[in-house]
């Protein structure tokens, strides 16, 4: 066989995003939502599908998906931009305002896809590390933005895997710090129910993040949208693929956002599991809980790793931090059904008392 030359620089060091997806009864580790999309509004979904035309492209920008987006925002069409799913905005941040000699400010320990995009953009990361209680370090971020050479900033907020808000005084005063492009991942919104959306008006630097996939039980369609100034979207548009989002998606995505108010009853009934495990993994003796905002709760304790294997060993999948940089003998447990916590909660008391 003859040889191939080797993949782009960038690329040597870098290792596939791998969520290690395993198969497992109780999957509590992709942050999704336990309840798949009820019968209902999938009946709904079945018909819109039948009438989705499959040999023609679909509509490049789904710009009726985009108006009850708007809509429901308060924006205009040339406000919103849907991508396949949160994942392929991320990326297109990095294209449209990363590349050689451009820089990202990062805020690790967070989603590891923001400096993976950066790397593999050519991007310079620069990171200010969050405190020892993963908040953010608020005079460090605002004073290295205050130097002038950050071109894009990603806060999210809930951040992930961590799980607290972003503090909005903070990213007020960041937004008003820099005339970086300040991208505020809000994937975790209608858990924290707290958005920075009031501040589009006046911040033509601020770009929200948002997803299906969580709270709208849509995480196998791929669907997710940004919010920001229309001089900031256009730009996404010369970097996106014109039919990244196809007509199947589209379809589902506006059957879904149609009957988003059917999700609301889901969702409460995620926070108060969320609040139930906080406080049952807290009274867990050795476990060290930090709180969230969010779907997900993050945890320490001596030999996650082990921990770990012992709960896949019981069909329950968590993810494991154990080894990541920043988030030494954490693991993260996503909320699941009153029925999965249960398990979840008592397999990890059996496991840490015979430890
Ligand atoms: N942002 C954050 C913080 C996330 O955790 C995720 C999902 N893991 C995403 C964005 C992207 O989600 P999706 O591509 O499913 O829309």
């Amino acid at each position: 066989m003859n040889s191939v030359r080797q993949s782009a620089p960038q690329l040597q060091g870098l290792v596939p995003y791998d969520p290690k997806y395993l198969p497992a009864r109780a999957y509590l580790s992709a942050n999704e939502n336990p309840r798949d999309v009820e019968t209902e509004i999938r009946q709904k979904i079945i018909s819109a599908i039948r009438k989705v035309p499959l040999n023609r492209y679909p509509d490049p920008l789904a710009n009726d998906l985009r108006d009850m987006i708007a809509e429901a925002n308060g924006l205009d069409r040339d406000q919103v931009l849907l991508g396949n799913g949160g994942d392929e905005l991320l990326f297109n941040i990095a294209l449209a305002w990363g590349g050689p000699g451009r820089k990202f400010l990062n805020l690790p320990p967070t989603f590891s896809v923001y400096a993976a995009n950066a790397r593999l953009t050519g991007t310079e990361v620069i990171d200010v590390p969050r405190l020892v209680d993963y908040s953010i370090d608020e005079e460090t971020v605002l004073e290295r933005v205050g130097q002038g050479d950050i071109d894009y900033v990603i806060v999210a907020s809930p951040n992930n895997p961590t799980g607290k808000l972003a503090n909005e005084e903070f990213l007020a005063k960041l937004l008003d710090a820099t005339d970086a492009l300040v991208l505020v991942d809000e994937a975790y919104f209608e858990f924290s129910r707290t958005t920075m959306r009031p501040y589009l008006a006046m911040h033509k630097n601020l770009l929200i993040l948002r997803t299906f996939s969580k709270a709208f039980s849509l995480a196998g369609v791929r669907m997710g949208y940004i919010l920001g100034n229309a001089e900031v979207i256009r730009e996404f548009l010369k970097v996106r693929q014109p039919y990244s989002v196809d007509a199947v998606s589209q379809a589902i995505a506006r059957e879904v956002f149609s009957e988003r108010q059917k999700f609301e009853h889901g969702i409460m009934a995620i926070i108060s599991e969320r609040d139930r495990l906080l406080e049952e993994l807290g009274k867990v003796p050795g476990i060290t809980v930090y709180p969230s905002d969010s779907n997900y709760i993050l945890f320490k304790l001596e030999g996650a790793d082990k921990v770990w294997e012992a709960l896949y060993a019981r069909g329950i999948l968590v993810r494991d931090f154990s080894h990541a940089p920043m988030l030494e003998n954490c693991l993260r447990v996503s909320v699941g059904t009153e029925k999965e916590n249960d398990e979840f909660l008592a397999a990890l008391r059996e496991i840490v008392a015979n430890k």
